[in-house]
């Protein structure tokens, strides 16, 4: 006799073909589960996981473009509109060559749970396009965002579904997003988050995702009376999550060895220092270079052409690149050489072998939904601000975000006490997440 989890689990393969990642995600929830089923038996009644782990909607689109020498280019575009319980849908855009219907959904159903840890109203959404924005002049990342908004403005809105950025998408497309969304609507709205400081966007927007990693990781660390000081760390990306992680912890005392994009690694024993953080901004968000080149300028960093660092002994790491990238493999020796805390940028960047490790290994493991929630959260704040029309000052954001990772922390925490599992920020992050959206539906209806 099946479990109620297992049976959904089937319906989700059966009905879902060919996405293993949003099986991933969602076999990962499910997993975590049971004793909170136990005690809710009214969840399976109202067939809540059901529900749960079906999109609201799916848009899916043709996003037709002309690129500089006047050939038709075609995309396609995607937003998934997975859960509205507790706010407007709310989550990024990507733009990668990898993006798939399944990738979006895996991304869309984590956000629901992420969304909800915030503590802020805002339901679970994602989307993007498979369009590379690597290569593209300005003028043709332009007319494929125009191209992109001009079907997307018809299902989005301040009270609807609110996108922001992800991997290839920041603060220059969501500008050619917004601004066509006005020209189309003739509307000056905050549908959009992650916008330029000059024109409705916050303060601490752009850093809130890696800080907020880096203020989950000293949470988990000072549960056990330990600190970042001093220690020696690995990042994985060098995209916007990867550089203000590594500005962070810098500003707490830990030496960042490693950064890194799809083609390389780079190892600095002597640590990234502000000099060199800005080296890596100015390359990576001005002349949109490859990571190989810091090792050109730095001599004494060392260029691996392998796109992840978690061969490089460290107390800590930092996964903030993409899915999937540590592997059963990686997480063997991120435990061998010494690791003692991953605290995930990324979204599901580590393999379910790899997480079991973790676990398995007691170390201090925050999961990406928990640990880099302070982008999301940010976002809300931004929403807030453009409700009230005001600006909030950076110390204001930033000590409303601390506060967040701080009581994210907590929720996870206690919440793996109380259902058995303690030191579990997996088990605790989705059953913490999981609860307040399940009554919300609950309280909803049958929507
Ligand atoms: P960016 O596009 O700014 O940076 C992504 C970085 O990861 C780049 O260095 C990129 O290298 C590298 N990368 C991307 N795909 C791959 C791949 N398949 N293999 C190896 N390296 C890869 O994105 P973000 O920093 O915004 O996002 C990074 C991660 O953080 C993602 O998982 C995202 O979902 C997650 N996240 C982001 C939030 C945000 O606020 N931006 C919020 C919460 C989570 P290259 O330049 O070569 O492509």
């Amino acid at each position: 006799m099946s479990t109620y989890t297992e049976r959904v689990m089937e319906g989700v393969l059966r009905r879902n073909p060919s996405e293993p990642e949003f099986h991933q995600a969602v076999k990962e929830v499910l997993d975590s589960l049971d004793p909170i089923l136990e005690q809710h038996p009214e969840y399976e009644k109202n067939c809540i996981l059901e529900r749960f782990t079906e999109p609201e909607r799916v848009l899916m689109f043709r996003i037709p473009w002309l690129n500089d020498n006047g050939k038709v280019q075609v995309n396609r575009g995607f937003r998934i509109e997975f859960n509205s319980a507790i706010g407007p849908y709310k989550g990024g855009l990507r733009f990668h060559p990898t993006v798939t219907l399944g990738v979006l959904k895996f991304l869309a159903f984590e956000q629901i749970l992420k969304n909800s840890l915030t503590t802020l109203p805002m339901g679970g959404g994602k989307g993007g396009s498979d369009f590379d924005p690597k290569g593209k002049s300005d003028a043709e990342v332009m007319r494929f965002c125009q191209s992109m908004m001009t079907e997307l403005c018809r299902h989005i809105g301040p009270n609807t579904d609110v996108p922001a950025g992800d991997i290839g998408v920041g603060g220059r497309e969501i500008g050619y997003l917004f601004g066509q969304y006005k020209r189309l609507r003739n509307e000056f709205t905050g549908v959009l988050t992650g916008k330029g400081l000059n024109w409705g966007g916050s303060l601490i927007r752009p850093e809130a995702t890696g800080y907020g990693s880096v203020y989950f990781a000293q949470e988990m660390l000072a549960t056990r009376d330990d600190s970042l000081e001093g220690k020696v760390c690995t990042v994985s990306g060098s995209g916007n999550v990867a550089q203000y992680t590594i500005e962070k912890l810098l500003q707490c005392g830990a030496k960042a060895v490693s950064c890194s994009d799809s083609n390389g690694t780079i190892h600095d024993p002597d640590g990234i220092d502000e000099e060199k953080l800005q080296f890596i901004m100015e390359l990576k968000n001005v002349r949109r270079g490859r990571i190989s080149e810091y090792a050109e300028k730095y001599p004494k960093a060392k260029y691996i052409k392998v796109a992840r660092p978690w061969g490089i002994k460290c107390d800590c790491a930092f996964p903030s690149a993409t899915q999937n990238e540590i592997t059963g493999d990686d997480a063997k020796t991120l435990l061998a050489n010494g690791c003692i805390l991953v605290s995930e940028g990324a979204n599901m960047p580590t393999e379910p072998e790899g997480v079991d490790q973790f676990v398995h290994a007691g170390i201090l493991y925050g999961p990406g939904k928990a640990a880099n929630a302070g982008g999301v959260a940010v976002s809300g704040l931004e929403m807030s601000q453009n409700s009230q029309r005001l600006r909030w000052s950076r110390e204001e954001v930033d000590s409303y975000l601390h506060r967040i990772m701080k009581d994210i922390h907590k929720a996870a925490f206690e919440s793996a006490e109380k259902y058995g599992a303690p030191g579990n920020l997996v088990l605790g992050a989705n059953a913490a997440g999981f609860v307040k959206v399940a009554d919300s539906m609950l309280d909803q209806g049958l929507v």
